[in-house]
């Protein structure tokens, strides 16, 4: 399926020179939404996944049905002051700005298998804080998924130790 179809670009979102992609339009489509998550749930089938981690908020609408379609659990990852136990806490540099992202310290046992899930890698600042959180509670992460790749940019130069799987990517 060409998912690009589905995936609206809106110029100078959030900030002048910003080409932000939406995946909102794809997510409307029933059989385009589902389609994603089929081929990202078919690259983790194998990878003997004991749960899906994804960070907040567009993780989750990727991360969720993958952890119900891999039948295993899931672990939000999110913004300082939002999960209400005791939680690991990691800066990160974002595409457009900084901030700090938090785990509940027990949501991952040591030597799990984790797939994680995002809609977007650009600079790889947001799943290399979700690497090091989940490798610091123990976990080994088996994979990564993406909706969205964008290639101008290094994100995957952070990644190259890990298994990537993007459904689209924009050069
Ligand atoms: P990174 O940390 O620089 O890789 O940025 C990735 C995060 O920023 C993802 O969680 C995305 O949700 C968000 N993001 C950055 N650029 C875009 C975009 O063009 N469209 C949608 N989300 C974006």
């Amino acid at each position: 399926m060409d998912f690009k179809k589905f995936i609206t670009i809106v110029e100078d979102f959030p900030k002048e020179g910003i080409r932000f992609k939406d995946i909102t339009t794809l997510m409307e489509n029933g059989e385009a939404y589902k389609k994603a998550i089929d081929d990202m749930a078919q690259f983790a089938k194998d990878k003997q996944i004991d749960v899906v981690v994804g960070p907040e908020a567009r993780g989750f609408v990727v991360g969720c049905p993958i952890s119900y379609a891999l039948e295993v659990g899931f672990v939000p990852v999110r913004k300082a002051g939002k999960l209400p136990r005791e939680v690991l806490s990691v800066d990160y540099g974002l595409e457009y700005g900084k901030d700090s992202l938090t785990i509940h310290k027990d949501a991952i046992k040591p030597g799990q298998r984790v797939l994680i899930a995002d809609d977007l890698l650009a600079t790889g600042g947001t799943i290399e804080a979700t690497i090091k959180m989940v490798e610091e509670l123990g976990g080994i992460v088996a994979g990564i998924v993406f909706m969205i790749q964008l290639d101008y940019l290094d994100g995957s130069e952070k990644l190259k130790n890990y298994e990537i799987f993007s459904l689209t990517h924009y050069a």
